[in-house]
């Protein structure tokens, strides 16, 4: 049975679905990237708002800019906008619903002026983002937003036919200060650290290209909250299309997979209003960073660290790597050694309890979450996730060879082959760059750590880094990274 209005009646009872009257519910949302994490995340929450009575005037219309994004409107649109979201327990329970909270879909290439009118229209007071680490074009070194990028060029020229982010959040605010109208919050769901922060210097620093008086507007006006947000979100696969019809009777073209745990924490900074998330298990808090840093700097990172040194040694899965017992040692003592000692405190979490549960997470077996995404996009994951951990051990003269071996896995994975001679391609806006900076062993070291842009000055300039890096690609080239991850145990 496809699944769409018509049939949610007819649906098995194993599957719930939504309570409420979609028909009446207005947008008081745009999403910006509806991927899979927006769908399990920030949907989520919001339909299991609608589902408890919450007010009809936020219900989510999804926006794609990118033509990758085709294909999620037209499944989308076919569906009436309903997706089931399954839940997969590490004991083998599955738990299945029908989303109902995004009630439209608008793909900005083909329809500019809709997506402008609609963030600009009054109903509308939150835009969130769910765009990538690197959808923010922002330097990670020195924080700049890149004002030469060929889009950014192009949309300074066109502002009514925008290309990117900026262009059509600053041509709607701007017609909604022409309009007399309040502005909309900002609301980054991105991993990044300060992710409001982020997106408040990016969006700032294109508003002042464009227009100055837009820009002061905006930085009086607009409000972007951080947060952290936690669910891990693998691709969606034809077994589990294949899966929902064979065993529910259910045809879905895009359903999404995540895990049962979920996490947002977000900063109570809203300039027009915001539903009333925290009676559905949103956390609201004055201080986000904590929670970010913790979070991004052991899950994140640790999940980093599987993908480089697993996909190298042959394994493909997460669930793969943490039942190799050499790697979960690893990761546990990375966590436990290098990151726990210098995350300070967090008021209202106990760390050995997350970090147990994220041993438990990593190894679910029925997520089948793929290390080749996890290794995509190093460039903008690596000085987010992992950088600023190792800035502070070799500041503060702690062991590097953990660290070391992480970034040289990196390096190594950049040549595109693993150590069974599989080969693989570099899914980074950067590969042309990291390829040659690995090519050549002879200059690896230097030329590598010496991109300032991803590792910063400290890294470069450290002899016991530059050493401790040294030894772990030598380790790794020469003996593979199973005795590499042993070398470290007998240490
Ligand atoms: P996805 O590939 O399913 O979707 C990515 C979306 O981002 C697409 O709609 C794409 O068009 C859009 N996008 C990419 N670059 C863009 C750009 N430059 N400008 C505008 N849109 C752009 O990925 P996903 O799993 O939904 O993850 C998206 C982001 O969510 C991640 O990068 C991460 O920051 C955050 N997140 C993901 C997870 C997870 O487990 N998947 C968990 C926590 C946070």
């Amino acid at each position: 049975m496809k699944l769409n209005n018509s049939t949610l009646d007819q649906l098995s009872p194993e599957v719930s679905v939504p309570a409420y009257d979609r028909s009446i519910l207005r947008h008081g949302i745009v999403h910006i990237g509806v991927g899979g994490f927006h769908r399990a995340h920030e949907a989520v929450y919001t339909h299991q708002l609608l589902q408890a009575g919450g007010s009809a005037d936020w219900s989510i219309c999804g926006v794609g800019l990118r033509e990758g994004d085709r294909a999620m409107q037209q499944v989308l649109s076919q569906q009436d906008h309903l997706y089931t979201l399954i839940e997969l327990g590490a004991d083998n329970t599955n738990v299945l619903s029908v989303i109902g909270s995004i009630t439209d879909f608008l793909f900005a290439p083909e329809e500019q002026d809709a997506v402008i009118e609609k963030l600009a229209s009054p109903q509308v007071k939150i835009v969130s983002l769910t765009i990538t680490e690197g959808g923010y074009n922002v330097d990670d070194n020195t924080g700049r937003f890149n004002e030469s990028h060929p889009d950014i060029l192009y949309d300074l020229e066109n502002p009514q036919q925008p290309r990117t982010v900026f262009g059509y959040l600053s041509e709607a605010l701007d017609r909604r200060r022409a309009r007399n109208l309040p502005p909309f919050t900002v609301m980054s769901c991105d991993n990044l650290p300060e992710n409001g922060h982020v997106a408040r210097s990016a969006l700032l620093a294109f508003a002042n290209l464009r227009n100055a008086e837009l820009a002061s507007w905006i930085d009086a006006k607009v409000s972007f909250p951080s947060s952290m947000v936690d669910r891990i979100t693998p691709g969606t696969n034809d077994k589990h299309r294949q899966w929902l019809t064979a065993d529910y009777d259910l045809e879905d073209g895009w359903p999404v997979i995540c895990e049962p745990f979920y996490q947002w924490v977000l900063e109570d900074d809203f300039c027009n209003g915001r539903p009333e998330w925290e009676k559905v298990g949103v956390q609201f808090t004055d201080n986000v960073a904590p929670y970010e840093r913790m979070k991004i700097r052991l899950l994140n990172a640790s999940h980093s660290a599987m993908a480089y040194l697993g996909y190298l040694a042959g394994y493909r899965y997460t669930h793969e790597v943490m039942a190799d017992e050499r790697f979960s040692h690893f990761i546990r003592s990375f966590m436990d050694e290098d990151v726990t000692p210098i995350l300070g405190e967090i008021s209202g979490i106990d760390i050995p309890v997350y970090k147990q549960t994220l041993i438990e997470r990593f190894s679910n077996p029925q997520m089948g979450d793929q290390l080749a995404r996890l290794c995509m996009d190093g460039s903008s994951k690596i000085p987010k996730f992992l950088v600023p951990t190792v800035q502070t051990l070799v500041n503060e003269g702690r062991p590097l060879s953990r660290v070391a071996m992480i970034i040289a896995s990196w390096a190594l994975y950049l040549r595109g082959q693993d150590e069974q001679g599989q080969h693989h391609e570099i899914n980074d806006p950067m590969a042309a760059r990291l390829k040659s900076a690995v090519g050549d062993r002879g200059n690896l070291t230097p030329e590598f750590l010496g991109m300032s842009d991803i590792f910063g000055t400290t890294l470069a300039s450290s002899s016991d880094f530059e050493e401790a890096f040294d030894a772990a690609l030598d380790k790794l080239e020469t003996n593979g990274v199973f005795a590499g991850l042993q070398s470290l145990q007998d240490a």
